[in-house]
């Protein structure tokens, strides 16, 4: 079997690119949106790709995706892919890259750019069904599961509670024979051919059977930013089902100076000196910091805490490490365990020792043999014109339950 793809594209998504609540990172499109590190159009393009039996990629793009959808092909290897401007609404578009594609290809796959999540899995169960032949069509569908009423649309009264069990969710890719998806484009009559939401309603009406293949994986059209959110959430909980922990790792030094009050771990040290910083200058704690953002790919302390901005002037590092935990916890993280080394020459560590791995327990919110303290000096190498601290953490984070 040799199939040919069309990806409708051609939307210019204008409602959802306002919705966006970040304008420096408004994509000119949609399909450019991120999910999952990657553009909305890429994802589908890249699943389609992989697929043996597929031999060529028709794209129906508007304007604005033409240049960056061509420099795909180079960059993610993407050779079966071409490409058609879009038309002025979705149907149109895809009878443009439909006349595109080439006759070799028996059986025609139509596809919204707009339904990135769409899985192999799925994709494999559609054209099990092509085989049987005996349709000219098969769409992927979900089985509906809400209780649908029919209601009048300006009052509401209801006017039937329909019959679930004929209910299906028509969703991409939906196939199609070649040939008898063009000729039902070119028999339809001129005001409803580019006006159907679905390729399969055009059959439809042309009299040719079309069936709906059920599947159980999770494949949404993306047409808010709510939308989109969902699916990400869903990518992120996807992935750390796979890997539940992350790893951060974190370093600081301060130099130390008369007339400064010593904070390490949260805690204040009795010396006649401390850290050197813009901040409090507790080292252990910025390390530890540091090693929660690292985890997450949330950058570095100074990227939430600039030593340049006044506001900051003597912050508690504490208020710092708690900022990131409270980042973290929002993208579903918390930490799990850590383990620390100190370096400091003077004053001696042994007596606080145990205070201080209470306290970052305490600030972790974990369990006291969760938490490593390790204190060290610099075996006198470090002259007292260079006293300073040093500290290195690695933090272990786990998925919130
Ligand atoms: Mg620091």
């Amino acid at each position: 079997m040799r199939l040919s793809v069309v990806i409708a594209a051609g939307g210019a998504s204008t409602r959802f690119r306002k919705a966006l609540p970040y304008s420096a990172k408004r994509p000119p499109n949609k399909l450019l949106a991120e999910l999952g590190a990657e553009p909305l159009l890429l994802r589908s393009l890249k699943t389609f790709a992989s697929l043996k039996a597929v031999c060529e990629i028709v794209c129906a793009l508007s304007p604005e995706l033409l240049g960056i959808v061509k420099g795909w092909r180079k960059t993610h290897g993407l050779s079966k892919l071409r490409f058609v401007r879009g038309g002025k609404t979705r149907a149109e578009s895809v009878y443009r890259a439909l006349k595109a594609t080439r006759p070799a290809g028996d059986w025609v796959l139509i596809h919204d750019g707009a339904r990135p999540l769409v899985q192999t899995a799925a994709i494999e169960t559609l054209l099990r069904r092509l085989k049987s032949g005996r349709a000219g069509g098969f769409i992927l569908a979900r089985a509906v599961v809400p209780t649908i009423k029919r209601a009048l649309p300006v009052s509401g009264r209801i006017l039937a509670t329909l019959d679930r069990s004929e209910l299906f969710e028509a969703e991409t890719p939906q196939a199609f024979k070649r040939s008898i998806l063009l000729s039902a484009f070119k028999k339809a009559p001129a005001q409803e051919r580019f006006f159907g939401t679905d390729e399969a309603a055009l059959l439809e009406k042309a009299g040719y059977p079309v069936h709906v293949v059920k599947h159980d994986t999770w494949n949404p059209k993306i047409t808010t930013v709510n939308d989109l959110e969902l699916a990400e959430a869903y990518l992120q909980s996807q992935s750390s089902r796979a890997c539940p922990w992350r790893v951060g790792l974190g370093a600081d030094t301060h130099r130390l100076g008369a007339g400064r009050k010593f904070y390490l771990g949260g805690l204040r040290l009795k010396a006649p000196y401390g850290p050197l910083g813009h901040s409090d200058g507790d080292a252990l704690l910025h390390a530890i910091t540091d090693a929660a953002a690292g985890a997450l790919g949330l950058g570095d302390i100074g990227e939430f805490f600039s030593d340049k901005n006044p506001k900051f002037k003597n912050i508690r590092s504490a208020a710092m490490l708690e900022y990131v935990l409270k980042r973290a916890a929002e993208k579903g993280w918390k930490p799990v365990q850590v383990d620390t080394i100190i370096h400091l020459e003077r004053p001696r560590l042994g007596p606080v020792k145990d205070k201080i791995k209470m306290n970052l327990a305490k600030l972790l919110r974990v369990a006291p043999d969760c938490v490593g303290v390790k204190a060290k000096t610099f075996e006198g190498l470090v002259p007292a014109a260079e006293a300073r601290v040093e500290c290195q953490a690695l933090l272990m984070m786990g998925r919130r339950t």
